[in-house]
């Protein structure tokens, strides 16, 4: 059986942006609870590219995607919120007074004000259709993320795909493995001209072996230990690559799972919000970060932070309707010490 929870905010996502939503709640001293399908909190960050430094986070020049979520967590940390991972949301009902919300565990919270924070939702990788797919994927053979390029080291990989993803892991991990094949349907790639012009660098130099317009076919080993990836081109002919693992990176599959059905309006698998306060078609239910659309929409980490910071202050009132929010600056406020 799950828990029963009492609180202000109930926020859906614990990414980036709904780890900062939490802590905007803790300054304007909200109780909010963090509720994530994944085992891990930070979202994307965390899930698809812990190492990727990410440059354009005001005043941290570079920061690792999980360092980035570790600064989060540090500075939500003197607010003691409570977090509720590895349970999805699964249902949504709004009554008078708030919201009842229950995980696929069987936790029940009860919520002045909900924020969305659900990125894609609870998100996939696209699986190539390869006969045998899952024992290769359980031992590891084929991945979809790299969660530390250490693992790597000194192996022959195969990585499939035609866009940033795809490139940027080959230009990484080039200086780990032994051999890169870069795997790709069309001989021309799309991703930000200065990684195609370090690539062809890379060709020139021999770190990188390109192999174009080739498609996977079948995955060759045994008992999940893989050991060569078959290729073919659309005229059938066909050519089989050594390699330790296969990482292909053909996108993330989007899809909201349960939040498509608790009856807010939706464009494709986003959320369209009132861009002063990022509240949604529902009132008191508000969205924030990947999901949110609005004119102008930037899917950028930083446009998450302050429309967290837009969304908390929109919900003040309702969790406080006779107390008039005095905005203040957080020099002057400071955060409770708990040290
Ligand atoms: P997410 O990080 O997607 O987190 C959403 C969370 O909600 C997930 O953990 C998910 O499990 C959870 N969730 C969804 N539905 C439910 C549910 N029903 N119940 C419980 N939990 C649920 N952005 C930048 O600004 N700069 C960059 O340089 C940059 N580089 C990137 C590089 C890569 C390779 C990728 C993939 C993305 C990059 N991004 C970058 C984008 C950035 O990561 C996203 O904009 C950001 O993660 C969005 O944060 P979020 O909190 O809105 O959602």
């Amino acid at each position: 059986a799950g828990e029963t929870i009492i609180t202000d905010v109930a926020i859906i996502g614990a990414g980036p942006t709904g780890l900062f939503a939490a802590f905007e709640c803790g300054m304007l001293k909200l109780s909010s609870i963090l509720i994530d399908a994944l085992a891990d909190i930070g979202g994307q960050c965390t899930a698809l590219y812990p190492e990727k430094p990410i440059y354009d986070i005001p005043a941290l020049p570079a920061v690792e995607g999980a360092r980035l979520i570790e600064n989060l967590a540090e500075q939500i940390e003197p607010f003691n919120i409570p977090r509720l991972l590895g349970r999805r949301v699964e249902t949504l009902e709004g009554h008078r007074g708030g919201f009842t919300l229950g995980t696929g565990k069987g936790d029940i919270i009860h919520a002045r004000a909900v924020i969305i924070a659900a990125g894609a939702g609870a998100f996939g990788p696209n699986r190539p259709p390869l006969e045998g797919l899952e024992a290769y994927e359980a031992t590891g053979g084929v991945q979809y993320y790299v969660r530390r390029r250490a693992d790597f080291a000194d192996k022959t990989l195969v990585i499939a795909g035609g866009g940033d993803s795809a490139l940027d892991w080959a230009l990484s991990l080039r200086e780990v493995a032994r051999k890169i094949y870069l795997v790709h349907r069309r001989d021309k790639f799309r991703a930000a001209p200065e990684s195609l012009r370090q690539l062809e660098e890379a060709v020139a130099k021999g770190e990188i072996e390109k192999i174009t317009p080739y498609q996977l076919k079948s995955l060759k080993g045994e008992e999940g230990r893989l050991s060569g990836v078959e290729l073919a081109t659309l005229d059938g002919e066909s050519r089989v690559l050594d390699a330790d693992h296969l990482l292909a990176f053909f996108g993330l599959a989007t899809d909201l799972g349960p939040v498509a059905q608790w009856g807010m309006d939706q464009i494709r698998s986003t959320i369209p919000v009132t861009p002063s306060s990022c509240e949604t078609s529902l009132p008191g239910v508000f969205a924030i970060g990947d999901v949110a659309t609005y004119p102008g929409k930037l899917k950028l980490i930083l446009q998450g932070f302050s429309e967290a910071a837009m969304a908390v202050h929109a919900i003040y009132p309702i969790v406080n309707p006779e107390q008039a929010l005095h905005f203040e600056y957080s020099t002057s406020k400071g955060v409770p010490d708990t040290k």
